[in-house]
């Protein structure tokens, strides 16, 4: 165990992590003429202690959003509080931020010691205080008795954990991230991955992490929010962004999902009754569509079955009549390929089973899912 961070010295137990609030952030960058919006009304709310990731395709906004923050570049309209204090006019040393990138952007002329010593030099902290900050920063992120080396000598996950400690050193009560572990592969990102988390619990500071990676940003944050545009597009737990997606972008942009477009009949309280392939098909949905109104259905691939198949204690209400145009066994799962009446194309991941008889391409099957497994976005 190592918990260098919490019994260090600065502030006790409780509010260790800064409040950051974003209202209506805006970025314009003059582009021979045009203007771009990289970030266009961005309003979050980000709690001490959380680990909130911006989660969104290149070019999204989530990279200018961070270094706002950090006080690099600066916002165009809107502001940025952390503990509730307006920094948009404080210049970066000053907000007390740890940042890490995606290039370890070490100094390669310096050691492994000097490197995440070098912003406690910065604050003029003494040598022998130093060098206790340092130890306990190594020994956070597993690398104790490095301290001598250079980063040419170490990997690329051990130079990114160098990245971290040199980060967090000092003591921050924010650390922002930008795509840390891009540059490493999977095996090594999903263990970095663990291991930050890990390292969150410990430090018990706010974390705000960039990445492009739904996976990566399903996995370790307590929240997400998904970047589109320069806009956010939904901000939520990872059960909220993947069961309840907001809007098609989100529905498309975590995990997979299926579209069906339906024309809204009915309205059943907080159900709407749409008609999709001549089929009744029944939706949550937040708003109130009108009756008539052309809407897309969204279910997950791994929520629907074949409605002959074993289904010990559900009674799906959703029915669709397919035949099924692609059958592939993946090992753990087979997903098929399925083609409804006007030739909407629909996914259906089943667990595999010696047990579950498998379907053939040209075969006719009724699928099933439940309501609360179907959103209108
Ligand atoms: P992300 O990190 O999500 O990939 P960025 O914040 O880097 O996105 O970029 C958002 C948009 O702003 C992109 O269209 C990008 O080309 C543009 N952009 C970013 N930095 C600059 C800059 N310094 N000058 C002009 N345009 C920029
Ligand atoms: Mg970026």
């Amino acid at each position: 165990m190592t918990s260098a961070g919490t019994n260090g010295a600065g502030s006790g137990p409780i509010g260790r992590g800064a409040s950051v609030t974003l209202s209506d952030l805006e970025k314009t960058y003059d582009r021979a003429n045009a203007v771009a919006k990289a970030v266009d009304g961005v309003s979050l709310d980000i709690r001490s202690g959380e680990f909130l990731t911006l989660l969104g395709p290149s070019g999204s906004g989530k990279t200018t959003t961070l270094m706002m923050i950090a006080g690099f570049e600066t916002p165009t309209a809107g502001d940025i509080a952390i503990d509730g204090k307006s920094v948009v006019a404080m210049p970066p040393y000053r907000r007390n931020i740890g940042m890490v990138f995606q290039n370890y952007a070490l100094f390669p002329h310096l050691t492994v010691e000097e490197n995440v010593g070098f912003p406690l030099k910065q604050r003029g902290v003494s040598k022998a205080e130093r060098a206790k900050l340092v130890a306990e920063a190594l020994e956070l992120v597993h690398l104790p008795g490095y301290g001598a080396r250079y980063p040419r000598q170490l990997s690329g996950g051990q130079q990114q954990r160098v990245a971290v400690a040199r980060a967090v050193v000092f003591k921050p009560r924010l650390l922002l991230m930008d795509e840390p572990l891009g540059a490493l592969d999977k095996q090594l990102r999903e263990n970095l991955q663990l291991e930050m988390r890990r390292l969150h619990a410990d430090l018990g500071i706010t974390f705000i992490y960039v990445t492009h990676d739904q996976e990566e940003a399903l996995t370790m944050s307590d929240r997400i929010a998904v970047m589109n545009d320069g806009k956010v597009a939904q901000v939520g737990s990872p059960e909220d962004l993947y069961d309840r997606p907001d809007n098609r972008f989100v529905a498309g942009f975590i995990g997979e999902s299926n579209f069906l477009p339906a024309i809204v009949r009915d309205l059943e309280d907080d159900v709407v009754v749409a008609e999709c392939e001549g089929t009744l098909i029944r939706a949550l949905c937040p708003g109130r569509p009108a009756s008539g109104e052309k809407v897309t259905l969204t279910t997950r691939p791994e929520r629907l079955r074949f409605a002959d198949a074993n289904q010990a204690g559900t009674h799906p209400q959703n029915r669709l009549s397919v035949t099924v145009t692609e059958a592939v066994f993946a090992g753990e799962r087979c997903r098929y390929m399925l083609q409804a009446g006007d030739g909407t194309s629909i996914v259906l991941k089943e667990p595999s089973s010696a047990a579950i008889r498998r379907r053939a391409v040209g075969e006719r099957a009724e699928i099933a899912w439940s309501v609360a497994d179907t959103i209108l976005v």
